[in-house]
């Protein structure tokens, strides 16, 4: 949209990592953006600080590298772990970083301005009016300055929401506190991680010689295990820990906090000229440590639907958008609920309610009004739950002299993938030997090619068809991947 001034392609609300990240890549994609951001403090404090490697390629495609550079934050010194037995192990974490998550918000918020991002902070949304396509937002900015904008786009990035929807796993509650690192200096600023019988705790440095310390339980079986408060049960669980008992009587730098850590998905994350990003649309079990990378994936992922909606109004574009981003969205949550649930029942007290409940559970709350998404959930959770890597065969077993086709369990199905920046229909490939269906593999589209294989082809000729279109070593290592995987089969 460009017609004069206060119209914008897309108004952001929420300056958070989603929410930047979405401003971000909006603007790189030639999009003009307005960020809308409530607090008045800032910088402004957040959990999740433990950053997974994941993070550093979205940085770069962000080309935030510098602008991060200067984020204080302290290299993961590994972590010492009791979870599958009660001895604990070391785990190493190449890559990882626990940050200053108001330093890391500030740095990205300030990129976003000088790339040219509008701004509005502190303000928040009066009203919304108009139609999808054509919002008209009134803004309440600072304590007294209103503000008119339009907007085509709405793009809620405002974080946890309190109705969330779909509840993929049981409600669970977290609390923290800080003690100084130095009274804890045998921990050698390690990070302890620590499966209790109802619940968890991790503890680990921030930047500033603080120590963290988070239990994590379910709220109501904690409320009903005696009136105490945050800070007695935070205290009570490092009592009767193993490796945090040390901490269970120090002084704590500041109040416990408290907040829900329920992971869901909101089902109502894509709407006519309105989208949910980050935490919005769906929030992680903290126990991965992964919130942050997956809210900044998703905004890019989201950014390139809103691409093609903005490149291409036509109905099937709209369509094949909200395809590709619903499609991500369940993804995402599928594939985490599914690692949760294998880590919970890992927990050498996998017996206790509390393990059980989340080692073994099923989406369910007010999916109602998406019963298609609910459904497509459950489909993926079940398809990662009975996926077994296929066994590779030895590639001495590929005779040349046979040709080779497509076996027999293969399909061809249209898949949402990304080209160019945008959104398209691309054929794929499935199969019980995958865990999801493939378009690319090593960055090349296997078809059309690969659609010839329905006939049996010489092995000669289907080398040299590939490597039409890419060098002759990947389209080696591409057959021999496919072939060893059981998705091509000799024809004798
Ligand atoms: C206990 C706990 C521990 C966690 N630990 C980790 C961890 O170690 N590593 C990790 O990667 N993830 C962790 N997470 C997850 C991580 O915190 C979130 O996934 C991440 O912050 C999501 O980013 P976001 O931008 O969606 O939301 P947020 O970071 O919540 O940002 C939302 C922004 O929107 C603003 N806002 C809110 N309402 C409005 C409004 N109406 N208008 C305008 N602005 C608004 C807020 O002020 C805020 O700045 C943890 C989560 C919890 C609950």
């Amino acid at each position: 949209m460009r017609d004069g001034d206060g119209a914008f392609d897309a108004l952001v609300l929420g300056a958070g990592p989603a929410g930047a990240s979405a401003a971000l890549r909006l603007q790189q994609l030639g999009h003009r953006v307005l960020l809308v951001e409530r607090s008045a403090a800032w910088p402004r404090a957040q959990v999740g600080e433990a950053l997974t490697p994941g993070v550093l390629n979205i940085v770069a495609l962000l080309d935030a590298n510098d602008a991060l550079a200067a984020v204080p934050h302290v290299a993961h010194a590994g972590s010492r772990v009791l979870w599958r037995s009660r001895v604990p192990e070391q785990l190493s974490h190449a890559g990882s970083a626990i940050v200053d998550r108001a330093s890391f918000d500030a740095a990205l918020l300030t990129l976003a301005g000088r790339r040219g991002i509008e701004l509005e902070r502190p303000a928040r949304l009066l009203n919304v009016a108009g139609t999808a396509g054509d919002w008209r937002v009134s803004l309440l900015c600072g304590a007294a300055r209103s503000r008119a904008v339009r907007a085509r786009f709405i793009l809620d990035a405002s974080g946890r929401c309190a109705a969330p929807g779909i509840a993929c796993a049981p409600r669970l509650a977290a609390m923290w506190g800080e003690v100084d690192q130095s009274a804890l200096a045998a921990l050698a600023g390690t990070t302890q991680v620590e499966a209790l019988q109802h619940g968890w705790l991790w503890a680990g440095c921030l930047p500033g010689r603080r120590y963290r310390l988070m239990l994590v339980c379910d709220p109501q079986a904690a409320r009903q295990a005696g009136p105490a408060g945050p800070e007695a049960r935070l205290r009570a669980a490092c009592a009767a820990s193993r490796l945090l008992r040390a901490a269970a009587g120090l002084p704590l730098l500041g109040a416990v906090q408290m907040c829900s850590a329920t992971p869901y998905l909101a089902p109502d994350s894509w709407q006519d000229g309105r989208l949910k990003l980050g935490d919005a649309a769906f929030a992680l079990d903290p126990v991965s440590s992964s919130g942050v990378e997956k809210a900044m994936r998703f905004s890019l992922q989201a950014a390139v639907a809103l691409h093609t909606v903005l490149g291409n109004h036509s109905q099937a574009s709209q369509a094949l958008a909200r395809h590709f981003f619903e499609g991500r969205l369940v993804e995402a949550c599928a594939r985490h609920a599914h690692w949760t649930e294998a880590y919970y029942g890992q927990a050498w007290c996998a017996d206790q309610p509390f393990w059980q409940a989340r080692a073994h559970c099923q989406a369910g709350g007010d999916g109602a009004g998406r019963p298609a998404l609910l459904a497509a959930l459950s489909t993926q959770r079940a398809r990662l739950a009975g996926y077994q890597p296929p066994p590779l065969k030895p590639l001495a077993a590929l005779d040349p002299a046979l040709p080779l086709r497509l076996d027999r369990g293969a399909a061809l199905v249209d898949l949402p993938c990304v080209v160019d920046d945008r959104v398209c229909l691309h054929t794929a490939l499935d199969h019980p030997h995958l865990e999801r269906p493939l378009a690319f593999l090593e960055n090349e589209a296997l078809f059309p090619h690969l659609a010839r294989l329905a006939q049996p082809l010489p092995l000669a000729q289907l080398l040299a068809m590939l490597a039409a279109g890419m060098p002759g070593h990947k389209a080696q290592r591409i057959a021999a991947w496919l072939w060893q995987r059981g998705l091509l089969e000799s024809v004798a």
